[in-house]
């Protein structure tokens, strides 16, 4: 299948270009020529595992790519979840869903994609003649550094930078990636926030320059955000899994919609639920949910989309996010693909800090999105309340997707799927004190008391993390990203 940029600069002629690629070179992303439908063989997935739901999601769009090996891939992919599927459901009541995505290694949705990005990145690079090494620069708000490092390490002929903000992740966040174990990899703090770090990196991603100075060191770069398609494809593939198992345990008949709420940042998650409606799943509505930086809230509500706005820390740091990446796909879809509008749009989104989409266009969105925000005080009470009346503990980011959706519960009919993003042992300091109103400021003695009130225990990962060496410590400005770069592959 073809890939289109969403500024039109470029086409490539398969996925294997655009997952190499990572970001087209007019600074667009690169979309899919067409949606595949599938609705004729939708019923199939009612007899797949997560594997085969992948495999068969992933192969409509990765047409080169073997099918056999791709199901395998996704197999060793998924195997490294503590769970039976990637995504398991949990019933909460009659209409409500948890879909948890957070059963991979590092403890967030994140994995289910980037433990699956190293093979789709080294056959796509091998289908297109790459010889060259690849040099991943990942910005995170939190939780994709983790997964890539994870995903990536040691992988041979690739390696990964990976920039966060200084102050602008949890304290365990930044210590599953500091401690990060792995000869191809580094880790570096950049004074600013999330969008200073998406930005820095996307400059670098746009710039021939740099771009010709890496090529002479054998270096050609890509992206593990969700810029990049290979980490969007993924995602598309729990929503199917998600349908699938409501059909089976008979909470809804097949044929019959679902609406999904989920916690938003960079707008890939939800954007991947729209691409999975695009090809024939019966969604109703995809509902976005923000923290106090709620820029996609009064996007949804007046058509404007404006960072001229102050930009706040919260206790969801993963969604403290101004500049949401994703949402270029969406508005090239609803401009009915018109790369000159949206091209245009991203120029004064740079230089204006906004643009506005026309009435229409915002009336096409709202036939698929609902939008809503959760303040710190809400996300703190519904992770208290949730607990006491259903036994289950939220994480903050959850927490923020389930206030959101139960704001329109009484006038949406269709079963929600709530998108359970990150364990509550990312947040512990927050969640212990949402949970019993006590500070503890230490994470390590804040995830033992979460222990002891909720009974669910510490994960692995977590509590040896107190054992580990911080192996990374150094931080930058945002304009020494680049020479960082340098330093690192000429090592
Ligand atoms: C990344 C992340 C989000 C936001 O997802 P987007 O795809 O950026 O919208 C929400 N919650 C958690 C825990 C995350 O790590």
């Amino acid at each position: 299948m073809e890939f289109i940029s969403t500024r039109g600069g470029q086409k490539v002629s398969c996925a294997s270009e655009a997952i190499a690629k990572g970001l087209a070179t007019d600074g667009g992303l690169f979309v899919p020529a067409y949606f595949p439908n599938v609705k004729d063989k939708l019923e199939s997935i009612l007899d797949m595992d997560y594997a085969e739901t992948a495999a068969f999601v992933l192969s409509q769009y990765l047409t080169e790519y073997d099918y056999d090996d791709l199901l395998l891939a996704c197999q060793k992919a998924y195997d490294r979840f503590d769970s039976d599927s990637a995504a398991p459901i949990v019933k909460i009541d009659d209409k409500l869903f948890i879909m948890e995505l957070f059963h991979g290694p590092t403890l967030a949705f994140k994995d289910v994609a980037l433990m699956l990005l190293p093979y789709l990145l080294r056959k796509g690079c091998d289908n297109c003649g790459i010889k060259e090494e690849i040099l991943i620069l990942v910005a995170t708000s939190g939780d994709t550094g983790k997964a890539a490092l994870e995903g990536f390490k040691n992988q041979p002929g690739i390696k990964v930078m990976v920039y966060y903000p200084s102050e602008g992740v949890s304290d365990m966040q930044k210590l599953l990636m500091t401690t990060q174990e792995g000869e191809n990899l580094s880790v570096t703090a950049v004074k600013g926030n999330f969008d200073d770090c998406q930005s820095a990196v996307k400059t670098i991603f746009s710039s021939n320059e740099i771009k010709e100075r890496l090529l002479k060191e054998n270096v050609v770069l890509s992206s593990a955000n969700s810029i990049n398609f290979g980490r969007l494809a993924p995602q598309i593939a729990y929503y199917f899994s998600a349908y699938a198992d409501l059909v089976n345990a008979e909470e809804i008949k097949f044929g019959e919609e679902v609406d999904f709420c989920v916690p938003t940042g960079n707008f890939g998650n939800i954007l991947a639920g729209y691409y999975a409606k695009m090809m024939g799943l019966p969604i109703g509505k995809l509902v976005c949910a923000s923290n106090k930086n709620n820029v996609l809230t009064d996007f949804f509500a007046t058509g404007k989309y404006d960072i001229n706005r102050e930009f706040y820390k919260t206790t969801s740091p993963s969604m403290d996010i101004l500049i949401s990446s994703n949402l270029e796909r969406l508005v090239f879809e609803m401009s009915g693909r018109n790369f000159e509008v949206t091209k245009q749009r991203m120029n004064d989104l740079s230089k204006s800090k906004e643009y506005t989409v026309s009435d229409i266009e915002r009336v096409k969105i709202s036939k698929q999105f609902l939008a809503g925000y959760c303040d710190e005080k809400n996300c703190v009470s519904t992770i208290k309340n949730f607990f006491d009346e259903y036994g289950y503990t939220l994480d903050p980011h959850t927490s923020v997707a389930v206030t959101v959706a139960d704001r329109f519960m009484d006038e949406l009919n269709n079963p929600m799927v709530i998108l359970s993003t990150a364990s509550p042992y990312k947040f512990p300091e927050s969640v212990y004190k949402a949970l019993t109103g006590k500070v503890d400021t230490d994470a390590f003695n804040a995830s033992k008391k979460l222990e002891y009130t909720t009974a669910e225990p510490v994960p692995e990962q977590i509590s040896e993390l107190k054992e580990k060496t911080v192996k990374f410590t150094k931080v930058v400005e945002k304009e020494d990203i680049c020479d960082t770069v340098f330093e690192f592959i000429q090592k």
